[in-house]
């Protein structure tokens, strides 16, 4: 009872569409939904007393239980081999037994997309493909041998009764189609699930390839970029280069802890006064680059001196001290002709200017 229920949640699970199927429990699903058609097979042909049927019926659904063992040890190659086997095998004796009409080659070709996406998103094995080739291959050679056996034989035993037959032929449609549909949704919601993961990860290498770790801020590779864009666009951009005054002494009076908090707390201050005016970068040591496009040139003095009277009116903390740091910021405009390099010349210049003047204040 607890197998079913585990099984019918795997299938729920797969159903939904959001749930990442492990390869035991994907193997779970087969053997238990192939041994209950087997043990389904088992009372039918006990009931109509097909001796061979009923006893190789019984002996799929003993061995499938067995394959549970092998599944719980990840032995999971032998029972992609045994259940292959055996669904051949079992077309092979029903078609022998009762004939070939009653449909039971067609869980072979269900074997074929199945075993193509088991060997597939199987998570160790290797030489996948080749397994699964090689699998189809003999699939389809079952088949057609099966097909080609009943051409030549007379079965052992005649069930001429049409309803049986009809039913029986039915009863094992839909459970190849319930197979084909169900790994069918496994493949579907599995490629659902890869493909956010990729999207997720992605996004993670993204961020972690153009942002500085300490700071949080764009590094200066995302910044050249930003910059090159700022230049092709022919509006003009500005420049704010900030630098953090005495931030030696922070570092060695209080710590190079307490310098990185002060650098990531100016970081924080620095990207809520830009907000969406422009790009804040990580440009050296504690130097932060500013560019703020165009359309807000003019309010670019504005911008650097909130940020400097932000940062001097702040209280940075460590361990119970607290200290007030300022910066001094050098701002300069693209002008027609210029190179990028001349622009943050001039606005390192003005920065230069500022720490000359007494620092904590911005220079244009
Ligand atoms: P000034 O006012 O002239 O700018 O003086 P300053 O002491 O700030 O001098 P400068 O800008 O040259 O100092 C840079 C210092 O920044 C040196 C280095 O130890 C420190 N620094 C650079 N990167 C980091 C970092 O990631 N964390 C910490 N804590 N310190 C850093
Ligand atoms: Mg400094
Ligand atoms: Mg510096």
């Amino acid at each position: 009872m607890k197998m079913v229920k585990e099984h019918l949640t795997y299938i729920k699970k797969i159903l939904t569409g959001n749930a990442r199927i492990s390869d035991k429990q994907k193997f779970s699903v087969i053997i238990y939904s192939v041994a209950m058609v087997h043990i389904f097979l088992a009372c039918v042909f006990g009931y109509y007393r097909v001796l061979p049927l009923l006893i190789f019926n019984i002996l799929s659904v003993l061995t499938y239980l067995s394959c549970t063992l092998l599944v719980r040890h990840e032995k999971l190659l032998p029972v992609y081999w045994i259940t292959y086997l055996e669904i051949i095998l079992h077309s092979f004796v029903a078609t022998i037994c009762i004939g070939w009409q009653f449909g039971f080659a067609q869980y072979i070709i269900a074997l074929i997309p199945v075993g193509f996406y088991i060997c597939y998103t199987m998570n160790t094995r290797r030489r996948k493909m080749a397994i699964a080739t090689a699998s189809a291959f003999c699939a389809t050679v079952a088949f057609l041998s099966c097909k080609l056996l009943s051409f030549y034989i007379t079965p052992v035993y005649e069930l001429h009764m049409l309803p049986l037959e009809l039913r029986l032929y039915i009863f094992n449609s839909i459970c190849t189609f319930i197979f084909l549909i169900v790994f069918s949704l496994i493949f579907i919601s599995e490629m659902k699930l890869s493909g956010t993961q990729l999207r997720h990860q992605n996004a993670i290498l993204e961020k972690l390839a153009s942002t500085d770790p300490l700071t949080g801020l764009y590094n200066r590779r995302s910044m050249d970029v930003f910059l090159h864009q700022a230049l092709q666009s022919d509006s003009g951009f500005s420049l704010i280069m900030c630098d953090i005054d005495d931030f030696k002494k922070v570092n060695d009076t209080y710590g190079h802890d307490f310098g990185d908090v002060v650098l990531r707390e100016v970081a924080m201050i620095t990207t809520q006064q830009v907000g969406s005016n422009g790009y804040v970068c990580r440009w050296g040591g504690e130097e932060i680059l500013i560019l703020i496009s165009s359309s807000t040139k003019e309010n670019v003095g504005r911008i650097a001196e909130n940020i400097r009277r932000n940062v001097a009116n702040h209280v940075f903390e460590l361990n119970n001290k607290w200290i007030h740091c300022t910066l001094t910021l050098g701002i300069s405009t693209y002008k027609d002709g210029d190179t990028i390099e001349e622009t943050i010349t001039n606005a390192d210049y003005n920065l230069y200017r500022g720490k000359r003047n007494g620092k904590n204040r911005v220079v244009a």
